[in-house]
């Protein structure tokens, strides 16, 4: 990283603070030569790569946005689909991945939102994996039945 203000190829890391989020490091640096100072921003980048072969970057409000659509007249507010957007994108940085595909980024949702609300979750879910018939409602049904089957059996007595 040069110095913005005499090209000096080295500087010197002064402090460094988490963004509040934490997707990003700001370090303000000093130059040894020049004795100015500058902040830098460090952060991953994450592109989501559309059907279209397209790429964006990764954007929270993009996966708030769609959830919301699913999640009209259920119980989940806005506190509720930041965190379920927050929980995706650590789900899909923890890949360790710089590129994902949006139909990752659909099946990354679809975990969360069932914990959130199972309504909405069958809604996004008969979008995102393209339910054709009853048959794709009744297996993802199922599927939640059998969970909180598991879930009650877990719950400790009394
Ligand atoms: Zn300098």
């Amino acid at each position: 990283m040069y110095c913005p203000f005499c090209r000096n190829p080295n500087s010197r890391v002064v402090d460094s603070r988490l963004q509040d989020d934490g997707g990003a490091i700001r370090r303000r640096r000093q130059c040894p030569e020049c004795g100015r100072r500058f902040t830098t921003v460090e952060t991953t980048s994450l592109t989501v790569v559309k059907r279209s072969g397209v790429g964006e970057p990764f954007s929270r409000m993009k996966i708030i946005n769609g959830v919301r659509k699913a999640c009209q007249g259920r119980p989940v507010t806005d506190d509720d689909l930041a965190l379920l957007a927050q929980e995706v994108e650590e789900s899909i940085r923890a890949l360790g991945s710089a590129e994902i595909q949006a139909h990752e980024v659909g099946l990354a949702i679809l975990g969360p939102l069932r914990k959130l609300d199972q309504v909405a979750y069958l809604r996004f879910a008969s979008v995102y994996q393209d339910f054709e018939s009853l048959e794709d409602f009744e297996a993802a049904i199922s599927v939640l039945r059998a969970e909180q089957a598991e879930a009650a059996a877990a719950k400790p007595e009394g």
